[in-house]
């Protein structure tokens, strides 16, 4: 799976497609950005809260977003 990472802007709503991930620095975890249900990574640095459309990021430095 080839990454290329992009560059976005955190006062913004974050990018969100089927082909977009989002990777998380601490634990090494990467979730869909447009999962089915309720999904965080391992260290909860990166949580999805589909039901209320919201992406909570705890450590913005360790967040980064790619596209296959
Ligand atoms: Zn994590």
């Amino acid at each position: 799976m080839s990454r290329n990472y992009l560059q976005f802007d955190p006062d913004k709503a974050y990018p969100a497609r089927e082909d977009i991930y989002y990777e998380c620095g601490k634990c090494g975890g990467v979730i869909p950005s447009k999962p089915q249900g309720g999904i965080g990574c391992q260290c909860r640095n990166i949580f999805i809260d589909v039901d209320a459309g919201r992406v909570s990021i705890k450590d913005e430095s360790k967040f980064k977003i790619f596209i296959t």
